[in-house]
């Protein structure tokens, strides 16, 4: 059976497209779940490793779904440190790049990015 929306090959009895996430059949209906996510600040216990991550709740609770490459902040990132700027800039594009929206609403601190992205169910799993 293909699927009407992305043309994969699924199962003849899958409820849902396991790459689109789309209904299989009429008789079910699309549920629009999202995953959401937040970009945190991880202090390194040395210098130099601090680094952003990307904290996300999906359907099994919360996992780091990225982490930027690490940099040298003893404190907070500051907002005109160039180096904390990079390495929050290269995260954000790989998140966008897996599929991540930007959500307009931020957390309180500047680095406080948040995403959302829709859960792609497979088979029918619950
Ligand atoms: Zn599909």
């Amino acid at each position: 059976m293909l699927c009407k929306n992305c043309g994969t090959q699924a199962p003849e009895r899958a409820n849902y497209c396991w790459k689109c996430g789309k209904p299989m059949r009429p008789d079910v209906k699309e549920e629009q779940r999202w995953e959401t996510l937040e970009i945190v600040f991880q202090p390194g216990s040395t210098p130099g490793s601090s680094c952003f991550a990307a904290k996300a709740i999906g359907l099994f609770g919360v996992y780091i779904s990225g982490e930027s490459s690490t940099f040298d902040c003893a404190d907070r990132p500051d907002q005109l440190n160039k180096d904390h700027i990079v390495k929050l800039d290269n995260l954000l594009n790989r998140l966008i790049e897996a599929g991540w929206e930007i959500n307009p609403e931020r957390g309180p601190e500047w680095w406080n990015h948040r995403f959302r992205r829709k859960m792609v169910e497979k088979n029918g799993r619950r």
